[in-house]
């Protein structure tokens, strides 16, 4: 029989993960059924115990379960336990083991598909919610000479930077005194939802003056309020986040299966052209 994963999330329907691993088995050759759940809000541990007496053996996690996967989980990676959200679980007897790939695979994204190096450069990042976070140690990883954080909601961002201490040059702002602090960005990062609603961060026009790259996490939407800024104010590099949900997914896949998919084509056939 077929070793069984899934998505889990709610709503669901959107979801490119059965799409995305589907191709990766195929490619890979490995056997396995990849299925979309929809789980009733406050219902997730009962889904995913019945999941997991049918004999499942991982899972993806999607909004709005990931601190209840946390929550879930009997073991913890460092990632997961740093961002305290798991978007991924691997199940083995009685461990149920907690990953998150999200900062993994957006650092992948920028430095390995994008070829825009972080090490050494000057890297702001908007937003202070779930992505912001799991974000936060993998960019610190790559050394850059500094992260800026700017949160419309400033205390959240205060207490990142406190939680986030001693790992690297982190620094806090909030978008008033951003105009100030902004003599070039190399990277620019939006982990804001803003632009799911068509929105833009309160960003002074300044930020993006000589950046590389300007990268909107949300992926799908064409060009963002913040990608059109970005162009404006002539950004050579624009991506959003597709290319990251393909390489969180590439990441899951090689822990679950041991072998790692290529993941060109498949970040290709679902790029929405930003235009
Ligand atoms: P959260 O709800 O956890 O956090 C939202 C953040 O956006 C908060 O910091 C909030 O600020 C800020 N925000 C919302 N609206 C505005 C606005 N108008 N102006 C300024 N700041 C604003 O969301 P997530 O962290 O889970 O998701 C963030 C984005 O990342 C979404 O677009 C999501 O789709 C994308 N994403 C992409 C993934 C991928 O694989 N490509 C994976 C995960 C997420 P405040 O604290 O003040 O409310």
């Amino acid at each position: 029989m077929s070793d069984r994963y899934a998505v889990i999330g709610n709503p669901i329907g959107f979801s490119k993960s059965p799409l995305i691993h589907g191709t990766f088995a195929r490619m890979t050759g490995q056997d396995l059924v990849y299925e979309a759940i929809e789980a009733p809000l406050g219902g997730f541990s009962e889904r995913v115990d019945q999941f997991r007496t049918e004999g499942a053996k991982g899972l993806n996690i999607t909004a709005p379960f990931k601190l209840d996967a946390f929550a879930y989980a009997n073991e913890l990676s460092e990632s997961a336990d740093r961002a305290g959200a798991v978007n991924c679980l691997k199940f083995d007897g009685d461990r149920i083991i907690g990953e998150n790939f999200d900062g993994i695979g957006l650092v992948r994204d920028i430095t390995v598909n994008l070829g825009v190096k972080m090490a050494g450069q000057r890297v702001l990042m908007l937003g202070a919610g779930g992505a912001a976070r799991g974000a936060l140690l993998p960019f610190l990883r790559q050394e850059p000479s500094e992260l800026v954080l700017v949160n419309r909601t400033l205390s959240k961002a205060v207490a990142l930077a406190e939680e986030f201490a001693g790992c690297g040059p982190l620094i806090v702002s909030g978008y008033a005194e951003l105009a100030d602090l902004a003599e070039g960005y190399d990277v620019v990062v939006n982990a804001t939802s803003a632009s799911l609603r068509g929105e833009m961060p309160p960003l002074p026009g300044n930020v993006f003056r000589g950046a590389k790259l300007a990268y909107e996490l949300a992926y799908g939407k064409g060009l963002t309020p913040f990608l059109q800024a970005a162009r404006a104010e002539g950004v050579a590099k624009l991506a959003d986040g597709v290319g990251m949900l393909v390489e969180q997914a590439a990441e899951a896949f090689a822990w679950w299966r041991g072998v790692r998919p290529s993941t060109a084509q498949v970040i290709a056939e679902l790029t929405v052209p930003l235009s």
